[in-house]
């Protein structure tokens, strides 16, 4: 188990991460969620001890990274920087690592098979694609069949078979009763991959709880209705004793109304609807609100659009005001 105690960094003015307390659960995939410049990387980085922290304190299995002998055993993970030796092929890379860690050469190529890289395995690691040298980063995890692994973005860039593929890898090993712990800026990604989430923003924790919980508490449905006479549709809702909001462009919504039974309610009374349509708020809106104070990225800095279509920075559909834009509601996609 991973545990952080008022994990804080500070580079000069940028407090980068501030007094972080959470535990990583066994067994499950933690999603580790926030904006770019959330301070995902430097917590993962003050989790192997390759950043020391201001204050406060983290531990695996109750010690410090440096205070375990052989850590490639307790925790495997892979950073955003990849520290691959372009002109070493990938089972020497591989097998370097293996023996500063005393791991069997045998375990070199088991890892190899593991993440399908036996065929080029005697290729320089200069001539890989982005989704090979994932899964060279990713072998590395491995190599120690730690208990613990992390994944710092592991999915940026890769081709849909490749995200995947390491979902389905990530899954596996949670499975097998490890503690995964995987960063992510995108609320989709971590919809379908995380059984658990962190959320951070600005440093700060801002969410730990079930992924279902997350869903259930985020998900809102509720019917829209519009029309040309808003008096009537109004006095028709309030005679039925139904709750309604105001919605975008004059119109109204019924949170968790029956859709048919609005239809038939309407129709009954003769008034005419121009829009009668379910609504979904999307997770993706769930976790702008919540971390719209501390995003880095509003609209307006153009943001880019990952492969999946989806916005690759904050701020996407968000006036720089963080109030939304536009409610049309997308459903998760699972
Ligand atoms: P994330 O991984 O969530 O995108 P980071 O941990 O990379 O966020 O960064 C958190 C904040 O700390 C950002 O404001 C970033 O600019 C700053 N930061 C990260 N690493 C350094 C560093 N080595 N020196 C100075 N500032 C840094
Ligand atoms: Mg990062």
């Amino acid at each position: 188990m991973i545990e952080l105690h008022d994990l804080t960094k500070r580079y000069g003015k940028t407090l980068a991460v501030d007094r972080l307390s959470f535990q990583v659960p066994q067994g499950v995939v933690t999603g580790f969620l926030g904006p770019n410049g959330a301070g995902k990387s430097t917590t993962m980085r003050m989790i192997l001890d390759l950043d020391r922290p201001t204050s406060g304190r983290v531990t695996i299995d109750g010690k410090r990274y440096g205070q375990l002998s052989e850590p490639l055993k307790y925790i495997g993970a892979l950073l955003e920087a990849k520290a691959v030796h372009p002109g070493r092929t990938a089972r020497d890379h591989l097998l370097w690592l293996a023996q500063s860690n005393r791991i069997p050469e045998r375990r070199v190529d088991e890892v190899l098979a593991l993440v399908g890289l036996t065929p080029v395995a005697r290729k320089r690691a200069r001539g890989f694609s982005l989704g090979m040298g994932q899964r060279l980063g990713i072998a590395s995890a491995l190599l120690g069949d730690p208990e613990i692994v992390m994944f710092d973005e592991p999915v940026n860039g890769l081709d849909p078979e490749g995200i995947l593929w390491i979902r389905n890898l990530m899954k596996r090993l949670a499975g097998e009763g490890r503690t995964v712990f995987v960063s992510s800026h995108l609320m989709s990604e971590m919809a379908v991959t995380a059984d658990h989430l962190v959320v951070i923003g600005r440093g700060r924790l801002l969410a730990d709880l079930p992924m279902p919980e997350f869903i259930r508490r985020n998900s809102r449905s509720a019917v829209r209705l519009r029309g040309p006479e808003p008096e009537r549709l109004l006095d028709v809702l309030a005679r039925a004793g139904l709750r309604h909001e105001p919605g975008p462009d004059g119109s109204y919504e019924v949170v968790d109304g029956d859709i048919a039974r609005l239809g038939e309610l309407f129709a009954g009374q003769g008034v005419v609807l121009h829009e009668l349509s379910p609504q979904q708020a999307s997770l993706e809106e769930a976790f702008m609100q919540m971390t719209a104070d501390s995003v880095e990225y509003h609209a307006g800095d153009g943001p880019g659009l990952d492969a999946a279509g989806a916005p690759t920075e904050w701020g996407a559909g968000w006036k720089a005001d963080g109030a939304p834009q536009n409610t049309t509601a997308r459903q998760e996609e699972n």
